[in-house]
């Protein structure tokens, strides 16, 4: 057995648990998550520090470093590296190509909102022109407005809202998030894909939130295949305006969708899992009960349980 220690920035932190979601197991005192796949156990203190150990860690460990200096070299502007076969080829980006992208997954309430979209090469640079960018660093008001300059530009588009009773109940049934994301971004793509019909398409581009072959499992489980020249990336609405698009058109459904939750509670209900989360579920539960919760709010996260403290 080997191991390998590397440190890590929060946010990749964050992509690493999310992407090793299917192999979760509990973590030990000071660790923010730990996960066992068949090449090794990754352990993410909250330090920043990131243990692999096993039988081949650094097959583990090189998926996250090749990742951190495949962002450095495409923040220079280079092509990136091919490092696994679902990784885009540079020249995807200047060309005609769909990108899928998704909002609402790490917030407590509201649905789930994901967006396909395709973008002809003739009209990416009016998108960049527009302002069209990496949806983490815009207001909402910013997003908004950006929104409807994508509509009048007549970008084919499929946007899925999973509402959180629907949301709920596949969890139920057993489905994690990473399958729910999955069956909807391959719907979103497949509704674009029909939409463009014969139009010139170079690829699709899926922001990456788990491993392709999880994605591929997802899909087989439910009798789906992957589209041909689907390719996965980390961070791609940096790179892909379409997934940029795709990621702004998500998240003005999402904020709609939570101010007509909010309206309909009569509550303000806040986004993200925060403390403040937790007390609008309770002022939420004292006026109609937990059953009615599930139309409001993804209820297996940790902030139900927390919402009690303040009942
Ligand atoms: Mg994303």
């Amino acid at each position: 057995m080997s191991q390998q220690v590397h440190v890590f920035n929060q946010e990749t932190i964050e992509k690493m648990k999310v992407y090793y979601e299917a192999f979760l197991q509990n973590p030990p005192p000071g660790a923010q998550f730990r996960a066992k796949t068949d090449k090794a156990v990754i352990t993410a203190y909250r330090s920043g520090k990131v243990l692999f150990q096993g039988s081949s860690p650094e097959e583990e460990a090189g998926k996250w470093t090749d990742v951190k200096s495949e962002n450095e070299q495409l923040a220079k502007g280079d092509k990136p590296k091919a490092e696994h076969s679902y990784t885009p080829p540079g020249s995807l980006f200047k060309n005609s190509h769909i990108g899928s992208d998704e909002t609402g997954t790490g917030d407590y309430f509201g649905p789930i909102t994901v967006c396909a979209c395709y973008v002809p090469e003739e009209r990416i640079a009016l998108l960049k022109e527009v302002g069209v960018q990496d949806s983490k660093n815009l207001t909402d008001e910013k997003i908004n407005v950006l929104s409807k300059k994508i509509l009048q530009l007549d970008i084919p588009y499929s946007l899925l809202v999973l509402s959180n009773d629907k949301y709920n109940r596949f969890q139920q049934q057993g489905w994690t998030q990473g399958k729910m994301k999955t069956i909807l971004h391959h719907q979103a793509i497949v509704n674009v894909r029909k939409k463009i019909e014969d139009k010139h398409l170079a690829g699709i581009v899926v922001d990456q939130f788990c491993e392709p072959h999880v994605y591929q499992k997802h899909l087989q489980t439910e009798n789906k295949s992957m589209t041909e020249q689907t390719y996965f990336m980390t961070k791609a609405e940096s790179y892909s305006i379409a997934v940029a698009t795709a990621s702004i058109i998500a998240r003005t459904s999402f904020v709609k969708k939570m101010d007509e939750l909010s309206e309909k509670a009569g509550i303000y209900l806040p986004k993200g899992a925060s403390a403040q989360v937790d007390r609008a579920a309770a002022n939420f539960m004292k006026r109609y009960g937990k059953e009615k919760l599930k139309s409001f709010a993804k209820l297996h996260f940790a902030n139900t349980k927390k919402a009690y403290k303040y009942l």
